[in-house]
C-alpha cells in the first residue's frame, strides 16, 4: 500500500520527534526486568527495563540505547503505549504491531495502535522491520522472564 504524501510527512514527523526526544528514556534500577537487544545488521542496540505490577501489568518501562531513528522511535512509541497497560492489552498490541510492520495477519485493535500504524511503511524493507521490532522483541523477552520467575 502506497502512503499518501500527507501520511508520509506525518510518518517522518513522528519518527523524527520520537527519535530526537525519546519518551521514557533512561534506566530503571530497582525491582525490574532488564533485557538487552541488538540488531547487528543495522548497529542498533536497545536496553529495555520493565517493572511489572503484581497483576502482570506494566507499572513502569524505560529504554536506553543507540541506533537508527526507526529503532529508537519505535521503542519510544512502544513505551508510551504499553506503560500502565494490562498483560492482555500488551499482548494484543504486540501482535498487532507485528502484523502492521510485517504486512500480514489481521489487526485486532486499530484504535490501540494509534500512531504506531504509521510504521507500516517499513514492511517493504525487511532490514527496517528488524529495526522497528527491536524494542518489541526485548519487551517480549522481558515478559517471558517475568513469567518464568513466577513459576
Ligand atoms: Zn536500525
Amino acid at each position: 500500500m502506497a502512503l499518501s504524501d500527507d501520511l508520509r510527512d506525518l510518518y517522518q514527523q513522528v519518527i523524527l520527534d520520537h527519535s530526537k526526544s525519546p519518551r521514557n528514556h533512561g534506566q530503571l534500577t530497582c525491582d525490574c526486568v532488564h533485557v538487552h537487544g541488538d540488531n547487528p545488521s543495522c548497529g542498533d542496540e536497545i536496553d529495555v527495563y520493565v517493572k511489572f505490577s503484581d497483576d502482570g501489568s506494566i507499572a513502569d518501562i524505560k529504554f536506553d540505547g543507540q541506533g537508527c531513528a526507526i529503532s529508537q522511535a519505535s521503542a519510544s512509541m512502544m513505551t508510551v503505549k504499553v506503560k500502565g497497560s494490562s498483560r492482555t492489552k500488551v499482548n494484543t498490541l504486540m501482535q498487532d504491531f507485528r502484523s502492521t510492520v510485517m504486512g500480514e495477519g489481521s489487526i485486532q485493535d486499530e484504535d490501540a495502535l494509534g500512531e504506531l500504524q504509521l510504521l507500516e511503511g517499513v514492511q517493504k524493507f525487511p532490514q527496517r522491520v528488524k529495526c522497528a521490532m527491536l524494542g518489541w522483541r526485548a519487551l517480549e523477552q522481558a515478559i517471558q522472564q517475568a513469567e518464568e520467575a513466577k513459576c
